[in-house]
């Protein structure tokens, strides 16, 4: 895999990251039925299922379309917290994706830092308080330090990986303050934030799918 990636590569990444959530959704909604109602695993695969939609139905090479087409399709996917806060993410891709074909890593992160940004315009939940942004902030910030060191897009994005793994699992060790969990908080001890887990799932399945 060279440095960068074209629409193809990124379309890969898409669907490797779709797919990995998509084959973990039992696991995701163990976790929900912790703290929550237990649906985070069928709404995110319902979520990955509009994603595939999106590409399959795309006309043309367009990432910047492509994103945005994405970020609407998971924003209209009821079932509450989830559809809002990954469309939006897609939504801030979409926003921050040039019109060039050709993808590098200081550009991918740029992307990835507008979907984070776009993300905390829906929450103001921080690093700790046991939700989605405790993988994604670490797992957006590896790849911008990886891209910033002058590592490729696949590196880059295993990096983030990493860092997004390692963000669900510190989740393990916190009381929920957000969304449906805060109302049981201290139960959740022990068991990782089901929004943080996909989150981590997605993150690796984008980064096998660019695996050389
Ligand atoms: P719901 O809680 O509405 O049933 P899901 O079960 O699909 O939605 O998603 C739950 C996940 O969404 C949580 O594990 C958490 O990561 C994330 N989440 C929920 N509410 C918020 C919030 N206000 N801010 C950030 N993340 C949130
Ligand atoms: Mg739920």
């Amino acid at each position: 895999m060279p440095d960068t990636i074209g629409h193809d590569d990124l379309v890969a990444m898409l669907r490797g990251g779709a797919a990995r959530v998509k084959a973990n959704h039992d696991t995701l909604s163990k976790l929900d039925s912790v703290g929550g109602d237990g649906d985070h695993g069928t709404t995110m695969a319902r979520a990955m299922g509009n994603l595939e939609k999106a590409i399959d139905d795309a006309t043309a090479a367009d990432t910047k379309s492509l994103l945005y087409d994405i970020g609407w399709a998971i924003m209209g996917v009821d079932g509450g917290a989830t559809g809002p806060l990954f469309g939006m993410f897609f939504m801030g891709l979409s926003e921050a994706a040039p019109e060039a074909e050709t993808l590098d890593a200081g550009t991918l992160a740029a992307m990835f830092e507008a979907g984070l940004a776009s993300v905390q315009q829906q929450t103001k939940a921080k690093v700790g308080d046991k939700t989605m942004i405790d993988a994604l902030v670490p797992a957006v910030a590896a790849f911008r330090a990886a891209a910033d060191a002058g590592q490729g897009v696949a590196d880059a994005l295993a990096q983030a990986a990493d860092a997004a793994d390692q963000g669900a699992d510190s989740t393990k060790q916190l009381a929920a303050r957000f969304g449906r969990a805060r109302n049981v908080g201290e139960q959740t001890l022990g068991h990782a934030d089901p929004g943080a887990t996909s989150v981590s799932f997605l993150f690796r399945g984008f980064a096998q799918a660019l695996a050389s």
